[in-house]
C-alpha cells in the first residue's frame, strides 16, 4: 500500500487537541510505515513524521519507510524530548489500547513537561482508517489466499484414514511455506470426528477415520497481511445427518455472503446466518461464536459480523464468512471464507470449492 497516504490521513484526521502522537505498537508502526521491527517508535506530528529505530533495523528502514525521516534510535525518551521541543509540541496522544501500565508510566516519567494523552482518541482513528483496505493491502491478502487455497488442494492428496490431526497440521504448514507463505496467520486448527466440535480445537494425535468430519481452519502471510480460510471434509463416508449439518452451514453463509454490501448493519449480517441455522434448521445453540471477523496486518481487527456489533459495513471493510455448527461430542461444520466490500457489493476472496467433498 501507500505507506505515506497512510500517515496523511492519520495527519488529515489528527487526533483533536494533540500536538504529537506516538506510535509504538509494531502492527501499527508496520501500518504506517511498511517497515516490520519488532522494536522502535514512530513519532507524527499534522506536518511531519519520524521513525526511530535501533542498528539492528536501520538499514533496511532507510530503503522503506516512506514519507517520514529515519532516524537510529539511541537513547529514545532524550530523543524524543529534542524532538518534542523542535516543534514545540506539549501534547502527545499515546496508543492506550496497546500499551501495559509499566509502558506508559516509564513514558510519562521520561517525557517530564510533556501532558499524555490517554483518552483514546489516536486508538480509534487507527482502527478506523485500519477498517478500510487499500487495493494495495488487499493485493497482499489476495496473494496470502492463493496460497492458502494452494495448500489446501496439494493437501487433499495428503489426507487419508490413519493420519493424524497433527500431521495434517504440519503437512498444511509446510506446504504453505513452501508456496512463499512468511508464517502462519495463525496457528493451524485441524480437528476431526467428535475434536471437530470444538470450534478451536487443538490438532491432537488422533489418527483420521471412515466416517470422520475433518476441519481444517488455517491462513498464510504475505507482506505481512494475513489470509484465513475454513473448509470441512468428509473421510471415507458422510451420514445424512452430516450431510445435512453441511447443507445448512453452506446455505447459512451463501445467504449472508449475498447481502453484504456496504451500508448494511453487521448485526443483520450476521442474523442472516444465524436465522437459517437457529430458526430453520433448529440447531439452536450449536452455533456459539460470531459470524465473521476483519482482518489485514492481524487476524482479528474491527469490525466484525456478530449479534452485538454495532457498526455498519462501509466499502475497503474486509471479513470473514464463517458460519458453524457443532455437535458436542460427535462432530462440527464449519465453512470460513473472506470477502472485500466494494463500493457495489463484495468480493469473495477464496477460491477453493465448497461443496462437500469426500475423501
Ligand atoms: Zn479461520
Ligand atoms: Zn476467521
Amino acid at each position: 500500500m501507500n505507506r505515506s497516504l497512510a500517515l496523511e490521513t492519520l495527519q488529515r484526521n489528527f487526533p483533536a487537541g494533540a500536538d504529537a502522537a506516538l506510535i509504538i505498537s509494531p502492527v501499527n508502526r508496520r501500518y504506517y510505515t511498511g517497515m516490520p521491527s519488532t522494536d522502535g517508535a514512530l513519532l507524527v506530528t499534522p506536518t511531519d513524521a519520524v521513525l526511530l529505530v535501533d542498528f539492528r533495523y536501520i538499514e533496511r528502514a532507510r530503503q522503506v519507510a516512506a514519507g517520514c525521516e529515519v532516524v537510529l534510535r539511541d537513547r529514545l525518551f532524550p530523543q524524543l524530548r529534542a524532538l518534542l521541543e523542535a516543534r514545540g509540541a506539549r501534547t502527545l496522544a499515546v496508543e492506550t489500547e496497546r500499551m501495559t501500565v509499566a509502558e506508559f508510566s516509564r513514558l510519562r516519567a521520561g517525557l517530564p513537561g510533556i501532558m499524555l494523552r490517554e483518552s483514546g482518541e489516536l486508538d480509534r482513528e487507527i482502527t478506523r482508517q485500519r477498517a478500510v483496505k487499500t487495493p494495495g493491502e488487499i493485493e497482499s491478502v489476495r496473494a496470502a489466499q492463493r496460497i492458502t487455497d494452494r495448500s489446501f488442494t496439494e493437501l487433499l492428496n495428503f489426507l487419508r484414514p490413519g493420519i493424524t490431526e497433527r500431521q495434517a497440521a504440519c503437512e498444511l504448514v509446510r506446504l504453505m511455506r513452501e508456496f512463499g507463505s512468511e508464517g502462519e496467520a495463525f496457528d493451524t486448527i485441524a480437528v476431526a470426528g467428535p475434536n471437530s466440535s470444538m470450534p478451536h480445537g487443538v490438532p491432537t494425535d488422533r489418527p483420521l477415520a471412515a466416517g470422520d468430519f475433518f476441519t481444517l481452519d488455517f491462513g498464510a502471510k504475505k507482506d505481512g497481511y494475513c489470509s484465513d480460510m475454513t473448509r470441512t471434509v468428509a473421510i471415507g463416508y458422510a451420514t445424512d445427518e452430516m450431510r445435512q449439518v453441511y447443507d445448512t452451514v453452506l446455505r447459512a453463509q451463501r445467504a449472508a455472503l449475498a447481502v453484504i454490501c456496504p451500508g448494511v448493519s453487521c448485526r443483520e449480517i450476521d442474523g442472516t446466518a444465524r436465522q437459517i441455522i437457529e430458526e430453520e434448521a433448529g440447531y439452536r445453540g450449536c452455533f456459539g461464536h460470531s459470524l465473521g471477523h476483519s482482518l489485514g496486518l492481524e487476524i482479528h481487527e474491527s469490525p466484525v459480523f456478530s449479534p452485538l456489533s454495532q457498526d455498519t459495513t462501509q466499502a475497503g471493510n474486509l471479513l470473514s464468512v464463517e458460519p458453524g455448527i457443532y455437535l458436542e461430542g460427535r462432530f462440527g461444520v464449519r465453512i470460513e471464507d473472506i470477502v472485500w466490500i466494494t463500493e457495489s457489493g463484495c468480493e469473495n476472496l477464496t477460491g477453493s470449492a465448497k461443496e462437500l467433498l469426500v475423501l
